[in-house]
C-alpha cells in the first residue's frame, strides 16, 4: 500500500532564502520520508526525547542550584533562546522547525558546572585535542546517544549537524557563514543570556540595580519602562526591564536583518555563505551597546569571588574524578568502558564526565570521596 503523505508546502511560507526541507542534503543513515512531520521535525523531536538534553534540566547556567531555584538552568536558558530564535524565524520567514531544532540542541555538549567544568576538563583531555561542548554535542547526537536499534546517535539531518559545527570556533581557516537559521540561533542565545544572566545575577544579591543602570544599554530599558509606568516596585520594575531589553535587541535584530535581506538580494539558502559577513545581525550601535552589557556582566557577574570560588570547588571535584577514572578505567560503567578500546582512556572518561549533571557530579564525587576515607 502506498503511504499517504500529510506534509505541508514549505514553500507556501518560507522565504525563497530559507532552508526548505525537502532540499536537505539527507541523514547518515538514509531512512524513509514520515508521513506527517518534515525532516527537521523528526530531528527536533530526536533532540527532545534524547537524555542528553533531559539532564539539561540539572546543569548550571552560571549560578549553581544551591542558590535557590529562581535562576535559569541550561533547560530553561535553552527554551528561552528556542522562544526568542523562532519569533524572528517566523518574522524573517525562515524555518522555523530547523530553528527549533538547532536551538534545542545549541547547549547539550555542556559539562556539569558550566564554564567551570568545560575549562577543567579541556585541561584534563589535553593530550586528545582538549574538551570543547559544541564539539561535545556533535559526539552525543552522532555516538553517543543510543536510542535507535539501526545506528548509533540521533541520524540527524546534515543541515542540523552542520549548524551545530560551525559553533565550533576554528580561528586558523575562514570558513562560509552558516545557513540563516543558524545565524538565528547564535543571535537569540545572546540575547537570550544577556537578559536573563543580569536579571538572576540582581536576584542573587551579586549586582546592584544602582550599577546596572551605568551600562547604557540597560538605562535605556529602564527609561522606555518608567516612561509608561510611573510607580512600579521594585520586583515589577526589574522583570518589566527585562522584557523591555528583549524587546530591543529583538526589534533591531529583526529590522536590521530584514534590510541586510533585501539588500542583498539573496535569493536562495546555500547563498548565506557567500557574504562577507551575517545577514542576521543587530545594528552596529546595538551591537556596541550589547558588547557593553557583555563585558560589564563578564566583570561584575562571571568574575564575581563567590561565582569563582563555587567554580573553583567545582571544578575540583571533576578534576579528582577525572584522575580517579583514569587510573581506574575498570570502574567505569560497562557501556563506557566499551568504549574504552577505540576512543582511549582521557576522551572516554572525559566523556563520561561530560554527561554528569552537577547534582550527579557532586554525588559522585562525594561517594569517591567517602571511599577514600
Ligand atoms: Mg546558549
Amino acid at each position: 500500500m502506498t503511504e499517504i503523505v500529510h506534509l505541508p508546502d514549505e514553500s507556501l511560507w518560507l522565504a525563497p532564502y530559507a532552508m526548505h526541507a525537502t532540499a536537505s542534503a539527507g541523514r547518515e543513515y538514509p531512512e524513509s520520508a514520515h508521513p506527517y512531520r518534515t525532516p527537521f521535525q523528526r530531528d527536533r523531536d530526536r533532540i527532545v526525547h534524547s537524555s542528553a538534553y533531559r539532564r539539561l534540566a540539572h546543569k548550571t547556567q552560571v549560578f549553581t542550584g544551591d542558590r535557590g531555584d529562581y535562576h535559569r538552568t541550561r533547560l530553561t536558558h535553552t527554551l528561552e533562546v528556542s522562544s526568542i530564535a523562532r519569533t524572528i524565524g517566523r518574522v524573517l520567514r525562515l524555518n522555523e522547525d530547523l530553528i527549533e531544532a538547532l536551538a534545542l540542541m545549541h547547549d547539550i555538549g555542556h559539562p556539569p558546572f558550566g564554564h567551570a567544568g568545560e575549562d577543567v576538563l579541556d585541561e584534563c583531555a589535553r593530550e586528545v585535542g582538549g574538551f570543547n561542548h559544541n564539539e561535545h554535542a556533535v559526539r552525543i547526537v552522532t555516538q553517543l546517544e543510543k536510542r535507535y536499534p539501526d545506528f548509533s546517535g540521533l541520524n540527524l539531518s546534515q543541515e542540523v549537524l552542520s549548524g551545530q559545527r560551525t559553533r565550533v570556533k576554528n580561528t586558523q581557516k575562514p570558513s562560509p557563514q552558516p545557513l540563516l537559521e543558524v545565524q538565528v540561533v547564535d543571535a537569540a542565545d545572546s540575547i537570550a543570556y544577556d537578559s536573563h544572566d543580569a536579571d538572576d545575577a540582581l536576584e542573587l544579591g551579586l549586582l546592584e540595580w544602582e550599577e546596572l543602570l551605568k551600562v547604557p544599554l540597560w538605562r535605556e530599558a529602564a527609561k522606555r519602562v518608567q516612561a509608561h509606568y510611573a510607580a512600579l516596585d521594585p520586583m515589577q520594575l526589574r522583570r518589566a526591564v527585562i522584557h523591555q531589553l528583549i524587546e530591543i535587541m529583538v526589534s533591531d535584530l529583526i529590522d536590521t536583518s530584514r534590510s541586510h535581506l533585501a539588500e542583498s538580494q539573496i535569493k536562495s539558502s546555500q547563498t548565506a555563505g557567500n557574504h562577507k559577513s551575517r545577514l542576521v545581525a543587530v545594528s552596529q550601535p546595538l551591537q556596541e551597546q550589547m558588547a557593553e552589557l557583555e563585558a560589564f556582566l563578564f566583570d561584575r557577574v562571571y568574575r564575581h569571588p563567590t561565582v569563582l570560588a563555587e567554580r573553583a570547588l567545582a571544578g575540583e571535584a571533576l578534576r579528582e574524578m577525572f584522575a580517579r577514572y583514569s587510573e581506574q578505567p575498570e570502574s567505569l560503567p560497562n557501556d563506557w568502558s566499551q568504549r574504552l578500546a577505540t576512543e582511549g582512556i582521557p576522551r572516554t572518561v572525559c566523556d563520561y564526565l561530560a554527561g554528569m549533571t552537577d547534582r550527579y557530579a557532586l554525588e559522585e564525587h562525594r561517594r569517591h570521596a567517602s571511599l577514600v576515607e
